[in-house]
C-alpha cells in the first residue's frame, strides 16, 4: 500500500537522510510537499525527483527560481510562511517536521491541527511551545513520533511499560567537539571548530548546540514534555562514542537501552515504519570492533546549558521559549563571527534571568514571545 509523506526542511540534512530512505521504497511512498527556505534550486530537484505534489520555499524572495526550476514539471509551487502552513495542512499519512529552530513552529502545528501523524525532529519548536503544542496534540488527535536519536530510543525503551515503573530517563551525550577542551581553548574556538562534530554530520545550528551542550539541554526540555516522569528523573551522561543512544531505568533496576550506530536514518526509518519496522541500508552493529563504550557524568561549569536549559523546564511557561530564541539569536551571531563561543551560554543566561513575559497560551503567545525575545537578544548583542 502506497503511504504519503510531507517533508518540512527537506533540504536540510534530516531532509536529505528521510529522502535517502523513501528513495530506497520509491514504490511504498507518495510524496505530498516538500519545503525549504531559501534553497529553491535544490528544492526543485528533489520536487522533481520525487514528483511532489507541492513544493513551497518560506523566503518568498525564493520564489521566483522555485518557479523558473519547475517550469514545465506540473508542480505547484508557492512562497511565504502562509505557503508553508498551508502545506503542511495537506492530508498526508505522515509529515517529518525537520525545519530547523522556532521557524517550524507554525507548519508543525497545522500539520498536528490536522491530526496527523508527525514525526518531529524540530526539536525548537516543542521546546518553545511545549504545553500548547501537547494540548494541541491532545485536542486533535495527532500522533507525535520523536526522531531525535535520543527520544526515539527512549520512546522505543519504554515500549510496553508505563510511566509509574520508570526509575529514571538518561540522556547520551557525545559531549560534541570540545568536550575535551579547557575553558581557555572554549573562549577561542571557531565556527569552523563548533560545526565538525566527531560522530554526526548535521546542520550548522544544531552542531553548534552540540558543542554547547544546549542539544542536550534542549532535549532534556524536549524529554520532559514527552516522557511525563518528572525533570527530577531526567539525567544526562556524556558518552563520547554515541552508540547507546539513550536509556529507560525501572523501578526492580532493570534498564533498558537502545542502541545503534551514529546514523539519523535509524531513528528515522523507526518513525516512518512505526509501529512496524524497515530495511536500512545501516551497517550492522560491531561492538567487538568498537571495543569499549565510556560514560561520564556532564561537566555544567565548561558547559553551563545544560543547567540553564533544566533551570527552564523548572520555571516552565514563557522561559524555554525565551531560552530558546536567545539561543537561536547567539548561536547565528557566533556562526557569523559576533560573538565568542562561550558568549552564547552567557547570552542565553542573560535573557532569561531579564526577560519574563506571561506564560503563553495559544500559538500565537508562543510565536510573540519567541519575536519579542528575539529582538531583546539581538539588543543584547549590540550591547555587548
Ligand atoms: P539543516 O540546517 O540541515 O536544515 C534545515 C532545514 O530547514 C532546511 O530545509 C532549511 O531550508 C529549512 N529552514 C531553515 N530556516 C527556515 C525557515 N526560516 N523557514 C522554513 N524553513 C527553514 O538542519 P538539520 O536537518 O540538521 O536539523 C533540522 C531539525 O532537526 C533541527 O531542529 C535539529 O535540531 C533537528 N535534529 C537534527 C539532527 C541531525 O542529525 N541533523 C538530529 C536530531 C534533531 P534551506 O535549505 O532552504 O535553508
Amino acid at each position: 500500500m502506497t503511504r504519503t509523506i510531507t517533508i518540512l526542511g527537506a533540504t536540510g540534512s534530516i531532509g536529505a537522510s528521510t529522502l535517502d530512505l523513501i528513495r530506497r521504497e520509491r514504490g511504498k511512498w507518495r510524496v505530498v510537499a516538500l519545503t525549504a527556505n531559501c534553497q529553491a534550486e535544490e528544492l526543485a530537484r528533489l520536487a522533481r525527483e520525487f514528483s511532489a505534489e507541492v513544493a513551497v520555499v518560506a523566503d518568498e524572495a525564493s520564489l521566483p527560481a522555485l518557479r523558473e526550476a519547475l517550469a514545465g514539471s506540473g508542480i505547484t509551487s508557492a512562497g511565504g510562511a502562509e505557503a508553508l502552513v498551508e502545506a503542511a495542512a495537506r492530508p498526508a499519512d505522515i509529515t517529518l517536521a525537520a525545519i530547523v529552530g522556532c521557524a517550524g513552529l507554525a507548519p508543525t502545528m497545522a500539520a498536528i491541527e490536522q491530526g496527523r501523524t508527525v514525526a518531529l525532529a524540530n526539536k525548537e519548536a516543542l521546546v518553545s511551545a511545549g504545553d500548547v503544542m501537547l494540548a494541541a496534540v491532545r485536542k486533535h488527535g495527532a500522533t507525535l513520533l520523536p526522531v531525535d536519536s535520543e527520544h526515539n530510543a527512549i520512546f522505543q525503551c519504554l515500549a510496553g511499560n508505563s510511566y509509574e515503573h520508570v526509575r529514571s530517563i538518561t540522556l547520551t551525550a557525545s559531549g560534541g567537539p570540545f568536550r575535551d577542551w579547557d575553558a581557555e581553548q572554549l573562549a577561542a574556538a571557531t565556527p569552523a571548530q563548533a560545526i565538525k562534530h566527531p560522530n554526526w554530520d548535521m546542520g550548522a545550528k544544531i552542531s553548534v548546540d552540540s558543542a554547547t551542550m544546549f542539544n542536550k539541554g534542549l532535549e532534556l526540555i524536549e524529554a520532559h514534555h514527552l516522557f511525563p516522569v518528572g525533570l527530577e528523573k531526567l539525567r544526562i551522561v556524556v558518552h563520547p562514542q554515541s552508540v547507546v543512544h539513550s536509556m529507560v531505568e525501572y523501578r526492580d533496576g532493570s534498564t533498558l537501552a537502545q542502541l545503534g550506530p551514529s546514523d539519523m536514518r535509524v531513528p528515522i526509518a523507526s518513525c516512518l515504519a512505526w509501529p512496524e519496522r524497515m530495511e536500512t541500508p545501516c551497517a550492522p552493529l560491531d561492538l567487538a570492533a568498537l571495543g569499549e563504550l565510556t560514560f561520564r557524568a556532564p561537566d555544567e561549569v565548561r558547559f553551563p546549558a545544560t543547567r540553564l536549559c533544566r533551570q527552564a523546564a523548572e520555571a516552565g511557561g514563557a522561559v524555554p521559549a525565551v531560552l530558546n530564541a536567545a539561543n537561536e539569536v547567539a548561536v547565528a551571531a557566533f556562526l557569523g563571527g559576533q560573538v565568542s563561543f562561550t558568549r552564547i551560554a552567557v547570552m542565553v543566561e542573560t535573557m532569561i534571568s531579564r526577560y519574563e513575559p506571561a506564560a503563553p497560551a495559544s500559538l500565537d503567545d508562543v510565536i510573540a514571545v519567541d519575536a519579542e525575545a528575539r529582538v531583546l537578544a539581538r539588543e543584547l548583542l549590540e550591547l555587548a
